[in-house]
């Protein structure tokens, strides 16, 4: 095993080997194992805790909701950002205060309302009328903060199209749930998942910001700034550490908000994507025809067995495999399913080993975030990604 260890190389653009790296070179898997280090969520909750201050952290429990995370998250005093009601039990079931959970989709089922009002949690999102009217029927007098739509989303992952409200809209919505007997404390915005560098979120605060201002002018007295998730995880391109990042995002919302009373961040993807890897394996390398340019890499994993987030290339992941020190070059990466939307990169190719084989192992890196849950449940008879967790 230590002779493997070494033949590693250590390339500059790639960061030290990690506790889950070491762990799936040393160890057999039968199929696609995401392999979790729990205290690598610790210390990354601790890193922006620390640059994110005041600030509330409200976990987005999508982004992983391994029972192991979140009960390390409860006792570390996190709180959570669920979007329905399996994910609040979930929170719930693991000794989550019902106080410290939010209700942060802005498209709720009825009955999810009524479970999660019933079950003592108090705050809830909404972008749309009809919404209000849900919560005002299912939870009467709770508090709700308005989700604003952004654009100019500098992300690598963009959430901005799918919700949120549009300034006008927003101060129109709050009046609307104060006459249905509703709360409107705040605004919610999220400033697209994966967002490389805190300066980046300029343009999307200074928007916020205005809408902030023109509702207290029209009366309503804010008291919640809800900043979302976006903060990044390492896929390659450097990016600023986790407190820095935090802290000058903390002094951005200051620069533009003044006193907030509470402000709450709801990281997922920075919590926890650089606490796991997958240990995938080579099922096949091979070429079209001869004067083809590239290779064809075939893996035990793909789009819908944990890499949705490969969908238009846009999360890039990085890879390990035993032959890094070899002659490498361009090759597309495809899943091992028989649809051929199963491609992971071939608009812009990835680069391999040219030596890679059938049988090879096979490591992704940093994707702890968005895999285990984004399985299907077994098309093609593949199975859904293990999960095996590491403990201290
Ligand atoms: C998904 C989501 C998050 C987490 O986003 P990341 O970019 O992974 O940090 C936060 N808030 C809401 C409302 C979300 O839907």
């Amino acid at each position: 095993m230590n002779a493997y260890v070494a033949e590693f190389p250590a390339r500059d653009s790639v960061r030290r080997e990690s506790r889950v790296e070491t762990f799936i070179r040393q160890n057999d898997f039968d199929r696609p194992t995401l392999v979790l280090d729990i205290d690598r969520v610790a210390d990354q909750f601790h890193a922006l805790k620390a640059g994110l201050g005041r600030a509330r952290i409200h976990y987005a429990v999508k982004a992983n909701p391994q029972r192991e995370i979140i009960e390390r998250l409860v006792h570390l005093g996190s709180g959570f950002d669920a979007a329905s009601r399996a994910e609040i039990e979930l929170c719930l079931s693991l000794g989550a205060h019902p106080d410290h959970i939010s209700f942060g989709n802005t498209v709720k089922k009825a009955r999810d309302i009524a479970f999660a009002w019933n079950a003592g949690v108090t705050l809830f999102a909404a972008d749309a009328e009809q919404e209000l009217e849900k919560i005002a029927e299912h939870a009467p007098g709770a508090d709700v903060y308005i989700r604003l739509i952004v654009d100019a989303s500098e992300a690598d992952w963009p959430l901005s199209r799918k919700f949120g409200v549009a300034r006008e809209g927003a101060i129109r919505l709050m009046d609307y749930a104060v006459s249905l007997g509703l709360a409107p404390v705040g605004l919610s915005f999220h400033v697209g998942s994966q967002t490389k560098r805190a300066e980046m979120w300029t343009a999307t605060l200074d928007q916020v910001a205005a809408v902030w201002q023109a509702a207290r002018d029209a009366g309503h007295d804010l008291r919640l700034l809800n900043i979302g998730g976006g903060f990044p995880a390492f896929y390659g391109e450097e990016i600023q550490g986790p407190t820095s990042y935090a802290a000058r995002v903390m002094q951005l919302i200051a620069e533009r908000f003044g006193d907030v009373p509470e402000i709450m961040a709801e990281p997922g993807r920075g919590l926890v994507a650089e606490a796991g890897a997958i240990a995938a394996e080579v099922l096949l390398v091979s070429r079209k025809s001869d004067n083809d340019m590239h290779r064809w890499v075939y893996l035990d994993i793909g789009k819908f067995s944990g890499l949705a987030e490969t969908m238009d290339e846009a999360i890039r992941y990085q890879f390990l495999t035993e032959r890094d020190h070899e002659l490498s070059g361009p090759c597309i990466l495809a899943g091992p399913s028989c649809d051929s939307a199963d491609v992971l990169y071939e608009k812009r190719p990835v680069d391999l080993p040219l030596g890679l084989r059938a049988g090879d192992r096979f490591i992704i890196r940093n994707c702890g975030a968005y895999t285990s849950t984004y399985a299907s449940i077994g098309f093609n008879g593949f199975p859904p990604l293990d999960v095996v967790v590491l403990g201290d």
